[in-house]
């Protein structure tokens, strides 16, 4: 079986890592299963892309789309022409896509166009929210994939309800958590630890990207400075993503706890994670990696994709309103964590489980 890899995005990139690793395993053992891996370009920075390649072992793609950045349909449409020039000179039985980002939706659709079969990864997720991008691309995508790997049973039960025939929906845990397990013996403290005198659980890691949140520069204000009082006398490290950079631009702000620094790599940024108090984020990721780690994570959003993070594990979705974010905080500073729970198969090995089932097909 030939597979065509595709990834375009951070998140992405964290993703495939354990899957090449679960193809490559099977090719040691004899079974006839190779890969061609195709970075469509969406993320380019080094910081999102280059360091997740070395750190995380990915092998140098076999072809680089270099779509860059541009509007949802400007992106969207320049990896379906490249990637439907590639898949024509390099054609494969299967294209096998992860998550939800643009480069997802765009080369499902020009595989399927060209008869070839399609894997999603993380499929069958919903957060019901139609504003954001990658809800559309999740539908899209499911709507024309033919083998579904999901992350949890009411993601199945998404696509079932949807009229998916259960034969193609596997039920196999999550690939992100496989990354997180290959590497947690691998995680190092960054370079600024000693400088910014962070100790383990001392400090709150803040992320956020998604435009409900950064693409509004006096709400984005409004937000940070509202973090930077509520924590008390606790750093907040500040990995800014270079959507939410352009966003504050020059500004000055006027912040006392807030650390910025640039986006990290996955091992120094899995090390602050796992060391820290608590984690404020609009990622749907990084909740994942917290619910695992048994880390209190707020989700600034109104609704979430991973409903599981919430009911077993330690996230809280406390909208975007700082005043709500304050509310939470303010009962996990008295109460503490009233659940820490992993879900059903976040145990390292779903992408071995993808592998040996696409070897079926
Ligand atoms: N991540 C990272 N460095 C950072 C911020 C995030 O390595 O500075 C990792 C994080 O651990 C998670 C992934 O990037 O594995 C999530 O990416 P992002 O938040 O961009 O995407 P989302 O999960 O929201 O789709």
């Amino acid at each position: 079986m030939k597979i065509t890899i595709i990834a375009g995005a951070r998140p992405n990139f964290i993703k495939i890592a354990p899957i090449i690793k679960a193809i490559e395993k099977q090719q040691s053992e004899g079974k006839t299963i190779s890969y061609r891996l195709v970075h469509t370009g969406q993320h380019y920075d080094k910081n999102l892309s280059d360091t997740f390649f070395e750190e995380l072992n990915i092998p140098h793609p076999n072809a680089n789309l270099e779509v860059k950045s541009g509007s949802q349909a400007e992106q969207t449409g320049a990896i379906m022409v490249a990637f439907e020039k590639e898949l024509t000179q390099n054609p494969c039985d299967l294209v096998l896509v992860v998550g939800d980002v643009n480069s997802t939706m765009a080369c499902a659709i020009v595989a399927k166009k060209m008869n070839i079969k399609v894997a999603h990864v993380e499929a069958g997720i919903r957060s019901g929210d139609m504003t954001m991008p990658e809800e559309i691309n999740r539908i899209v995508t499911d709507s024309i994939t033919d083998y579904f790997f999901t992350t949890s049973k009411s993601a199945s039960e998404n696509l079932l309800k949807n009229g998916v025939d259960s034969s193609n929906v596997h039920f196999v845990g999550n690939v992100m958590i496989d990354t997180l397990h290959q590497n947690l013996n691998r995680i190092s403290a960054p370079s600024f630890w000693d400088e910014f005198d962070l100790e383990t659980g001392n400090y709150i890691i803040l992320t956020l990207h998604r435009p409900s949140n950064v693409d509004e520069e006096k709400s984005l204000i409004n937000l940070l400075e509202g973090i930077d009082k509520m924590v008390g006398d606790k750093k907040i490290i500040f990995p800014i993503h270079p959507r939410t950079k352009a966003i504050l631009g020059e500004t000055n702000l006027n912040l006392k706890n807030i650390l910025f620094v640039e986006p990290q790599g996955y091992l120094n940024f899995m090390y602050l994670i796992k060391n820290s108090f608590a984690v404020i984020t609009d990622s749907g990721g990084i909740s994942e990696e917290t619910t695992v780690l048994g880390i209190p994570c707020f989700t600034m959003r109104t609704t979430t994709e991973r409903p599981e993070t919430i009911e077993i594990g330690t996230n809280n979705l406390v909208g975007i309103s700082i005043e709500n974010l304050t509310l939470e905080f303010t009962k996990f500073l008295e109460n503490g964590l009233s659940k820490r729970g992993i879900p059903e198969l976040w145990d390292g090995k779903a992408s071995e489980r993808i592998i040996a089932i696409l070897l079926t097909k």
